[in-house]
């Protein structure tokens, strides 16, 4: 099978799997993957839902921006893909939702802490982009200069949602999950220490018992 429809394959695939797990329902949130053989990526077009994306609704467009004939909308959020791939080689794969968690950790201006071990490992630090000047949605203006840092492979949008990148989708998936569960057991976390009065907890300083281990030799 060549690399177009295997890509197609994996982004339905993946897209299937976020709606199942309800990190995005409707038609909003939009994923994308680069194409190996030349500079363009495989993305869900505006208006379909990501349990609706097919082989024939998926739009192909080059990283220059040009667009391959296609019935549908280009997404909205298409510039910001095209940019972190333009940015990041190490990028092949986005996955932006809508996540009820996180998107409430960001509509309320709070950095969501990595505050499991899962996270430190995974993640490290997940940025809050607030609003563009004007109040409206992130553009690539507000959201690259964040990714310009190789370290960041995940970043929170402020009254919006979330962005997970990687060498795969699969992995990208991975990190928009992480986030969400990280949002969730931060409101459990959050909730029970002020139930309980209290004020300061501890976070973990690293991601595994072996990274721990170097730094104390
Ligand atoms: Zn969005």
């Amino acid at each position: 099978m060549d690399d177009l429809i295997q890509k197609k394959d994996a982004l339905i695939a993946t897209a299937k799997r976020c709606f199942d797990l309800r990190l995005q329902t409707n038609a909003g949130g939009n994923l994308s993957v680069r194409l190996d053989s030349v500079d363009a990526i495989v993305i869900k077009p505006s208006g379909v839902g990501f349990n609706e994306c097919t082989r024939e609704n998926l739009q192909v467009v080059h990283l220059d921006g040009t667009l391959e004939p296609s019935d549908h909308k280009p997404s909205k959020d298409l510039d910001f893909h095209l940019d972190l791939y333009r940015i990041r080689d190490d990028i092949k794969a986005v996955v932006h939702c809508h996540s009820p968690w996180a998107t409430g950790y960001a509509s309320a201006g709070i950095e969501i802490p990595c505050l499991t071990v899962q996270t430190i490992e995974k993640i490290g630090r997940m940025p809050l982009i607030p609003l563009s000047p004007q109040g409206g949605p992130q553009t690539d203006k507000e959201i690259s200069p964040v990714f310009q840092d190789r370290h960041v492979v995940a970043a929170v949008l402020a009254n919006h949602g979330t962005i997970g990148v990687g060498t795969t989708l699969l992995k990208a998936q991975y990190l928009a999950e992480i986030i969400e569960e990280t949002a969730h057991i931060a409101f459990v976390r959050d909730t029970l220490m002020a139930a309980h009065g209290k004020t300061a907890a501890d976070l973990p300083q690293y991601g595994t018992a072996a990274d721990a281990r170097a730094a104390a030799v």
